[in-house]
């Protein structure tokens, strides 16, 4: 069996994802800024050529799996940097790392999206579109919630970047979907908590299940996805939330 890459490997779900492959007796690689087998930074055009020239070197370019983890809280004072790792740092994995995929066993991929995907549409999203050179101006219509917006508009641009890539992936016998988390206890969440900004809308972010999720519950998803029995998934985003969207958004899927 070829290599599965897991990003943000040191943390939350990377890190829960990571274990689980790896007992599922994958060989795993983790790519993160700190406590990874590759050390990269996902916020810039050069650390992302690194990484994935370093995977592609490392896994003689050819990889059976690739989960996107890796991701930035709307918490984080620099929005554009939110946008950099959140979307353009895990697009430039997806594009840079299917040729690998293209010759691995019944090759899938999963990225981490969430369900701030669905707070704004495709046609309000200020980043939609944009270079990435343009998007410290576009969010300035945030003003001191540009954040929440940069993580909005950065999760949604993703969910759009993997539907539209669908049929390319699947002409390429490579199976890509998404997954929206809702409040998962991890440490971006609780920068997010100890935020007075976002820490209360983040409290009251509790669905019928009545609890937050806890990080082995979003790598038993993805773990799903990236194997045989999910063999016709593909192009889906899978909401995992405890409830919250059916809850506050019934008629709206
Ligand atoms: P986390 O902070 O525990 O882990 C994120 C990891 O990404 C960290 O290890 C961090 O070092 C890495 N990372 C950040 N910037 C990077 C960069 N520039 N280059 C390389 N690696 C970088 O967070 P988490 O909650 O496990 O989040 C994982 C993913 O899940 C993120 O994309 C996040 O947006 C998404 N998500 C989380 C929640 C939640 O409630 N925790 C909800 C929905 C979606």
């Amino acid at each position: 069996m070829a290599m599965t890459v897991v990003t943000g490997s040191a943390s939350g779900i990377g890190a829960a994802t990571f274990s689980a492959l790896a007992a599922s007796g994958r060989e795993v690689v983790g790519v993160d800024l700190r406590d990874a087998e590759i050390l990269a930074d996902l916020s810039t055009p050069e650390g992302r050529q690194a990484a994935v020239d370093t995977v592609l070197a490392r896994s003689s370019g050819v990889l059976d799996g690739l989960v996107l983890c890796a991701g930035l809280g709307p918490q984080v004072s620099d929005a554009k940097r939110i946008v950099a790792v959140n979307y353009f740092g895990t697009v430039s994995l997806l594009d840079g790392l299917l040729p690998a995929l293209r010759g691995g066993e019944a090759p899938a991929a999963v990225a981490v999206s969430s369900v701030s995907s669905t707070q704004i549409t495709w046609a309000d999203n200020p980043i939609a579109g944009l270079d990435e050179s343009e998007v410290e101006a576009a969010l300035e219509v945030g003003g001191d919630y540009r954040g929440q917006l940069a993580y909005a508009a950065s999760k949604n641009a993703l969910t759009v970047a993997v539907r539209q890539r669908a049929g390319d992936w699947g002409a390429a016998g490579v199976r890509l979907n998404t997954v929206a988390p809702g409040a998962v206890d991890t440490p971006l969440l609780q920068a997010g908590l100890d935020d007075p900004r976002y820490g209360e809308a983040i409290r009251s972010f509790v669905g019928p299940l009545g609890r937050r999720g806890r990080p082995e519950e979003i790598a038993s998803l993805i773990c799903y996805l990236l194997g045989p029995a999910a063999g016709f998934v593909h192009g889906a985003q899978f909401v995992i939330d405890g409830g919250v969207d059916a809850q506050f958004r019934p008629t709206a899927f």
